[in-house]
């Protein structure tokens, strides 16, 4: 049967986008259908904005250490409508970057709606209809907010890179990755930040000592993070919402941020209808080749709710076109990714937490907590966190934790040397960067303790 293209990629994020790509670079014919903005959660709504957004947050703290070393500097206001402005420019600049690589790579795009007829088929919200031997679904998540009384008016993280004006103050809900991230970033540029986690510490699954050097940094920085607290409702008063909360508490907040997980973007694309396993979040059940069980289609990224990364949905689109359009299975290997979470201070993590790592066999662990140079000649009380967790009988380092300025660059090297199994002792032999923070990774001789 001839179909009208090789392969019909849903969703132009960036697992869709660079399947779609290499799969046309391979000579395939391929489609691509979007209904939103081409780039996605990490482009258009995540990792991109947010991090300039990191970036303009943390001027207020450079100009005071900036003071400290003797410059003749001050800070003056924020001007958020000019920022905002600038961001959005960057992101239409980038959302055209994806249009290109499409147009470039033959692809063929449409800015609709699909949905899957069959197992072969796919329908445009245009109403056209098209046939493929192959449909990729790359549809991503989205923010979900608990369903409790006047949630309706709160916002997600979506709308944090379109305020009008910058809120007064806000309460942010959650104790993930992205409530963390936001309190920080609106913290660093003057909002008064209030922050509920139902939890006994923030960033749960990740080292506790890691968490707990973030959360108290983050309260000393100026967030006021109440643990073990949620939100019991909310409504709309004069200047904001008033927020009843668990613990008793009644208080006015010009906004809320609910941050409380991302679901699956699977609804009404027809996918239950053509015999496409869900799991019990709404996620594409997908094999170790992105094969759901229907073996005309398959899925990759947040959609399929493995890793949730940016990074992990490319791999994951290169894997299938290797797989599918040359010949060469290829699993995507989802073992020991680093990962950076931007919070303030920044926290980047490879590998096992403490917790787990003792879990599984006897470890040793080396860790350090001090005041950087540069901070600490500023006069700044902000402390450090290099960590390594090692195997005692194959000496291997299970895990590697930083919380330091610059960690997520950090932990992209040490990435590098935990994948390929480095051993404590590959670490001590590798000679210390002076005077640097990381080169605490490799001088440190004695564990603090042994679990
Ligand atoms: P997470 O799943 O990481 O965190 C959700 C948070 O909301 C948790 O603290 C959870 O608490 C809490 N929560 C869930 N339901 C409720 C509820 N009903 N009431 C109160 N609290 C609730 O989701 P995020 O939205 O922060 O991030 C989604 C994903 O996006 C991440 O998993 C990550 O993969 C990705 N991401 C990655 C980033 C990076 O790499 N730097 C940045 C941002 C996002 P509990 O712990 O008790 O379940």
């Amino acid at each position: 049967m001839a179909f009208d293209y090789d392969l019909f990629v849903i969703g132009g994020g960036s697992g869709g986008v660079r399947a779609a790509r290499v799969a046309a670079a391979e000579g395939a014919k391929v489609a691509l259908a979007e209904d939103d903005r081409y780039g996605g959660t990490c482009v258009i709504r995540g990792c991109v904005p947010k991090k300039l957004m990191v970036f303009a947050s943390e001027y207020p703290g450079h100009i005071a250490d900036a003071q400290s070393y003797g410059w003749d500097v001050t800070a003056g206001d924020f001007d958020w409508t000019a920022f905002r402005t600038k961001l959005h420019a960057e992101l239409d600049r980038l959302e055209g970057v994806y249009r290109s690589i499409l147009k470039n790579n033959s692809v063929e795009t449409f800015d609709a709606r699909a949905t899957i007829a069959d197992a072969h088929t796919v329908e445009l919200s245009t109403g056209e209809r098209f046939t493929a031997k192959h449909i990729l679904v790359a549809t991503g998540g989205r923010p979900v907010k608990p369903d409790l009384p006047g949630s309706e008016h709160a916002l997600v993280s979506d709308d944090m890179f379109h305020f009008d004006k910058l809120p007064g103050s806000i309460l942010i809900i959650g104790g993930g990755y992205i409530a963390s991230e936001f309190a920080g970033i609106l913290n660093g540029l003057g909002v008064d930040v209030t922050q509920y986690y139902r939890g006994a510490q923030i960033l749960r699954g990740f080292d506790e000592e890691a968490r707990g050097l973030i959360a108290d940094e983050m309260i000393a920085g100026g967030i006021d993070l109440h643990l073990g607290t949620n939100i019991v409702s909310m409504e709309p008063v004069e200047g904001g919402y008033k927020v009843k909360a668990t613990n008793g508490s009644e208080n006015v907040f010009e906004q809320v941020m609910f941050a409380t997980g991302r679901s699956p973007n699977t609804s009404g694309m027809g996918l239950e209808e053509v015999g496409v396993k869900l799991g019990r979040k709404g996620e594409i059940v997908v094999d170790g080749y992105s094969q759901t069980n229907v073996p005309s289609i398959y899925a990759i990224g947040d959609v399929t709710d493995r890793v949730n990364l940016t990074p992990v949905a490319i791999r994951e689109g290169m894997a299938f076109v290797e797989t599918v359009f040359k010949g060469n299975p290829t699993q995507v290997d989802h073992d020991l990714i680093p990962t950076a979470i931007f919070t303030q201070p920044e926290f980047g993590t490879v590998g096992l937490s403490e917790e787990d790592a003792a879990k599984q066999e006897k470890i040793e662990v080396y860790a350090t907590s001090f005041k950087p140079m540069q901070q600490s000649f500023a006069g700044r009380a902000d402390r450090v966190l290099m960590k390594l967790i090692v195997s005692q009988e194959s000496r291997k380092v299970l895990g590697c934790h930083i919380v330091a300025p610059g960690a997520g660059e950090m932990i992209q090297l040490a990435g590098i040397a935990v994948k390929m199994g480095a051993t404590k002792e590959d670490f001590d032999r590798t000679v210390a960067v002076h005077p640097t923070m990381s080169e605490e990774l490799v001088t440190m001789k004695v564990p603090v303790r042994s679990a």
